[in-house]
């Protein structure tokens, strides 16, 4: 392989996970770059690239951007017949059962090989990889590349992670209903036992967190989506404490400004936003409550006919996006609808809808895009976390930051067949803890819109993730530079 000129932009190599909640962070991340004089290439496979690819389009085609170059993709076909899923699926938001969610796991330990080919061929001088690529580690020392570490989640759930790796304070515990305070953090920070994955139960998921920890402990740091106000206190935690280096850059969803960024975001969105944006408009400020469990979550129809009988009964106007694979309406009660609600049933311009001034607050499962983007629109949230990192980012929402409420869910899992029902007047009664008249829903409105404004000012000139991202690339530059003489 050639050695780079100095007077060669840097080129960074992106590979996210295929999931939604990982890949359009991981693209918003490459415009920032790019948007920077960097030379960014994202790999991906071959079905998930229409996800990506009109974002990239116009985001190449867009004159406006400062030192803008224009972002590369790549592809390798996705490993289907090895690991024996059906052609095409190559994406979590495909995954319907928990026989498919091992096979997709199974998938990324077969990607290393045309990593690996990539970086032979290609002058890479810095490589950003999802948490899960645990081989890219050891794939860019080999290369001598420095690899950093995107997870898409924030600091506080490395900080915990670190925390139950490291004192494995579940062992301890006799009972299913007990709880556990994670050892070693800056706050108190209680779980239900429940809440949480059981490495008794999941010994492979164990195995695997400690990989991706040993993984992510080899290689130069963290690129977090997250902004030094948010996470202060676990931010210098994980700095001084655990000892390893990140560079908070985000809320990456502020780098989308415009409508035409938002309605490619991710997907294609399945509402026309003139539409949305009429009923919005027609809305009086904050009054209307947006709906959203995210991209890849089930939930029962019972459930969500529970949640459909408390907007109701809450008496707000209602955006609820229901994912096409949760198949027909039938839960959904007559009339409800065209009484108070917009249903998006598809792929929602979340962005857009966050900002608008009609929109008083947000039910979301927590994942950590999700919560950034209400935090950054400084929108209330009200917080139903399922599984993954959620229940840790609801303590950053509800405990930590004080910008939210909690609905009270007890139950980790990714399908709903092991959750207790939420029911309706438990969901009425969030709603008003947020929008309502009362000194706790002004209290958590005010914070809210506070940290929004902390969340704008960090990515803007001499705002703290402005200047973790000058840091990176200065540092990186140094580094190529130092190895090209
Ligand atoms: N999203 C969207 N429209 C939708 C559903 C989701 O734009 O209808 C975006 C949302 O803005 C966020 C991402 O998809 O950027 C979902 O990521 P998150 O971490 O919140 O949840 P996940 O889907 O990974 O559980």
């Amino acid at each position: 392989m050639e050695k780079h000129s100095k007077a060669e932009p840097l080129h960074i190599l992106f590979f996210p996970f295929f999931a939604p909640g990982h890949m359009i962070p991981m693209v918003d991340l490459a415009k920032l770059f790019s948007s920077h004089g960097v030379k960014s290439t994202i790999l991906t496979t071959h079905a998930n690239a229409p996800l990506i690819q009109p974002t990239i389009d116009h985001f190449n085609s867009n004159s406006t951007h400062h030192h803008l170059l224009p972002i590369a993709l790549l592809l390798v076909p996705f490993p289907s017949a090895e690991v024996g899923l059906s052609p095409g699926v190559e994406n979590s938001v495909s995954i319907t059962t928990p026989e498919m969610r091992t096979k997709m796991l199974q998938a990324i330990s077969l990607f290393r090989q045309p990593f690996d080919q990539i970086l032979r061929e290609q002058l890479i001088d810095a490589v950003i990889t999802d948490n899960l690529f645990v081989w890219s580690s050891d794939a860019a020392a080999e290369f001598c590349v420095p690899r950093l570490v995107f997870s898409g989640s924030g600091v506080f759930n490395h900080c915990v992670g670190d925390s139950l790796l490291r004192y494995d304070p579940m062992s301890a515990l006799q009972t299913e209903d007990e709880t556990v305070v994670i050892p070693g953090l800056p706050h108190k920070i209680e779980m239900l036992r429940t809440q949480m994955p059981d490495p008794k139960k999941r010994p492979e998921f164990w195995k695997f967190a400690l990989d991706m920890r040993e993984a992510a402990e080899k290689s130069f740091g963290d690129v977090v989506n997250s902004f030094y106000d948010l996470e202060s206190h676990y931010v210098e935690h994980y700095r001084n404490f655990i000892g390893r280096r990140a560079w908070l850059v985000g809320p990456l969803s502020l780098y989308n400004r415009d409508v035409a960024d938002n309605s490619r975001r991710g997907n294609r969105v399945s509402i026309d936003w003139d539409e949305c944006l009429n009923w919005l408009d027609s809305k009086q400020p904050g009054s209307v409550l947006y709906v959203c469990f995210g991209t890849i979550s089930h939930i029962s129809n019972i459930q969500l006919r529970e949640i459909a009988i408390g907007l109701d009964a809450s008496g707000k106007d209602f955006i609820w996006v229901v994912r096409d694979t949760e198949g027909g309406l039938d839960w959904l009660p007559e009339g409800l609808e065209e009484k108070r609600g917009l249903i998006i049933r598809g792929w929602a311009p979340q962005i857009l809808i966050l900002n608008h001034s009609a929109v008083g607050a947000f039910l979301t499962h927590c994942g950590w895009n999700s919560c950034t983007e209400g935090v950054s629109a400084g929108v209330p949230l009200i917080t139903w976390p399922l599984f993954a990192d959620q229940f840790y980012n609801e303590k950053v929402v509800v405990e930590i930051e004080k910008v939210g409420v909690s609905i009270g869910a007890k139950e980790f899992g990714f399908f709903p067949d092991t959750k207790s029902l939420i029911m309706a007047d438990v969901i009425e009664k969030a709603v008003e803890r947020v929008m309502g008249e009362g000194e706790e829903a002004a209290g958590v409105r005010k914070r809210a819109r506070e940290l929004g404004e902390k969340a704008k000012r960090a990515v803007e000139e001499g705002g703290s993730s402005r200047a973790d991202l000058k840091q990176l690339i200065e540092e990186l530059s140094a580094r190529r530079n130092a190895k090209s003489k």
